[in-house]
């Protein structure tokens, strides 16, 4: 590529609104612009960027034995109304009507999708198990787009869905997924590790997190310093304090409140067994405390938790939001935020509510009246809650507890049946019986990558692409494009390249060699190789990105030399 022809704006100042390295670097080196709050626009080295990190992805998903497909971004109504989302998934959902006014969402993910598109095509168990995948343009109303391509509203993601007759089919393929994302990250360059990513599976199998170490991570990893064991922090307390809250649980029954609904109650209105809805998880976000009151049986575990804290504490639903969305009055006791259809997020007034009197009034003009904590039931001490900590003993018993920062950056998950029950994505088993498809879905942040490996890699003067991502693998300059000899050299060469297969971008522009040196660096490649002064004697000099180390070589090796 001549970048006479191309579009490389680059910008000597730091952006003022660009917090952290990667989303500095990438607008200053001219790979991307912003359009508006979490919205951008790849410029022509950015996207081939992507491209490079999509082509390793294409690489490895088809290797695991997934195949590509696409589905539409435009989604209806109806499917997340059956699944239980439309409801449930928030604001982060893009909402929006079509001129007969049905109503349709931009898609975020695409499991009610993908679960139609299966249960209309795939009937037996014969044809299973099928796992496909698409790269698509995502959109999610993110409360807090930031650092640039790290967390936009619209952003590239590889999704992919698995779809089996049995949890050993399953979970074959899971590790082979694991495989795949493992091998991906490594093409990448980036210093990753695969953490646990949920309460119900610290026993490491049902959903993971593929986390970029990195200061300005936004997820904390707790890991042992001897084992292999590391599981994302948000959900690391669990282990704790659902034992705590399962036995504070036992104690609700005893509490004698007015209108106070029997477990049993309960139990048949949220339509799950009584001790699996005495589950309560309390948490900390921010300062707060919230408490998610959780379905305890496993599907449930494949909602964001994280997902639902953010929200939970960035939209807090009014008091009329939260009957209708918990069935549950909590009258003058304060705020509930949200929750989903299965998980119910309730913050830090309504947390004595939910301790002690679980069972509130679920029935119209039922609520506690002159109810206050301490006096009509003990409140919660949140001293007693046992946060994991840096320096605890580790879970799997090996070692001790550290901290490290996060980008997640890919994430695994059994999903079981949750979309197949609720959406009737069923097939006939061996013995020509009716059940549902068990699934699995598998997410790579394609544009996010892009940013943790920007993060990773750079240094004062600029970006330093891996090989593997680079947008080309050489930069070539000739120094002073008046000078006949230099321009000539430079063209020769550049059709040699090329010719040779590498992908290769010369600066031919009537720049300054200053501002082409600088550009360069900024931008990247692995490999400059410029052509000076010394053109005439068939010298140039040859530099590598990552180290600053140059030679001057004979045009004649550059070739080997490249190799
Ligand atoms: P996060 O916790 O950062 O909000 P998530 O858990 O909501 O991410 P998933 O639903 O697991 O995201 O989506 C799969 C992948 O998509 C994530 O692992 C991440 O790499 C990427 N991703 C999610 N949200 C964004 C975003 N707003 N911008 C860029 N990439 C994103
Ligand atoms: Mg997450
Ligand atoms: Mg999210
Ligand atoms: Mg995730």
């Amino acid at each position: 590529m001549r970048q006479s022809m191309t579009i490389i704006p680059t910008l000597r100042e730091v952006p003022s609104d660009a917090e952290v390295k990667s989303h500095q670097l990438l607008l200053r080196a001219g790979f991307m612009r912003q359009t508006a709050s979490g919205i951008y626009s790849y410029l022509p080295l950015g996207l081939k960027v992507i491209q490079n990190v999509e082509k390793i992805i294409r690489e490895e998903m088809e290797r695991a034995g997934a195949v590509e497909l696409l589905m539409p971004t435009l989604q209806q109504a109806e499917l997340w109304v059956e699944s239980g989302r439309w409801n449930s998934y928030g604001p982060e959902l893009m909402r929006m009507h079509d001129r007969h006014n049905r109503e349709f969402a931009l898609g975020p993910t695409h499991e009610e999708v993908i679960t139609s598109l299966l249960r209309d095509e795939v009937k037996s168990y014969k044809k299973l198990p099928l796992t496909l995948y698409q790269i698509q343009t995502k959109f999610r109303d993110e409360k807090r787009p930031r650092f640039g391509l790290l967390r936009g509203r619209e952003f590239i993601m590889k999704d992919a869905y698995s779809f089996h007759s049995s949890q050993e089919s399953l979970d074959e393929v899971y590790d082979r997924l694991f495989t795949a994302y493992s091998n991906i990250f490594s093409r990448c360059g980036l210093n990753f590790r695969a953490v646990i990513a949920d309460s119900g599976a610290m026993g490491g199998k049902d959903t993971h997190e593929f986390m970029v170490l990195s200061e300005i991570g936004e997820d904390t990893i707790a890991y042992s310093d001897t084992s292999s064991f590391a599981a994302n922090i948000e959900m690391a307390p669990v282990v704790n304090t659902a034992v705590k809250t399962g036995e504070a649980a036992k104690e609700l029954e005893k509490v004698e409140t007015p209108d106070q609904k029997t477990i049993e109650e309960v139990s048949s209105f949220l339509d799950v067994p009584a001790e699996k809805c005495l589950k309560t998880l309390l948490w900390k976000v921010d300062d707060e405390f919230v408490v998610v009151l959780v379905r305890g049986d496993h599907e449930l575990n494949d909602i964001k938790l994280k997902n639902l804290f953010n929200a939970a504490i960035v939209e807090p639903a009014t008091p009329e939001e939260t009957k209708e969305i918990l069935g549950v009055n909590f009258g003058s006791l304060g705020p509930v935020h949200m929750k989903t259809s299965e998980i119910k997020v309730v913050a830090d007034a309504a947390v004595q509510m939910l301790e002690n009197a679980v069972c509130g009034a679920n029935e119209d003009g039922f609520h506690y009246v002159n109810v206050n904590p301490d006096r009509d039931f003990p409140a919660v001490q949140y001293e007693d809650l046992r946060f994991i900590q840096e320096g605890d003993p580790s879970p799997d018993g090996q070692g001790t507890i550290k901290f490290a920062k996060g980008i997640e950056v890919g994430h695994v998950f059994k999903l079981g049946t949750r979309y197949s029950e609720s959406m009737n994505g069923m097939i006939l088993d061996e013995n020509g019986r009716q059940k549902p498809m068990i699934m699995g879905c598998y997410g790579i942040g394609v544009s996010r990558t892009v940013s943790a490996i920007a993060e990773q890699f750079n240094d004062e003067k600029g970006l330093i692409w891996p090989v593997n991502i680079a947008p080309y693998q050489v930069h070539l300059i000739p120094v002073n494009m008046k000078d006949e000899a230099q321009k000539q050299l430079g063209e020769e060469l550049y059709e040699e390249l090329t010719r040779a297969g590498y992908d290769v971008l010369i600066d031919d522009r009537p720049e300054r060699a200053g501002v082409k040196f600088a550009d360069s660096d900024l931008i990247g490649m692995p490999v400059r190789v410029t052509v000076g002064k010394k053109a005439q004697e068939g010298i140039i000099e040859m530099k590598i990105r990552e180290n600053g180390e140059s030679f001057e070589i004979p045009v004649g090796e550059l070739l080997e030399r490249l190799k």
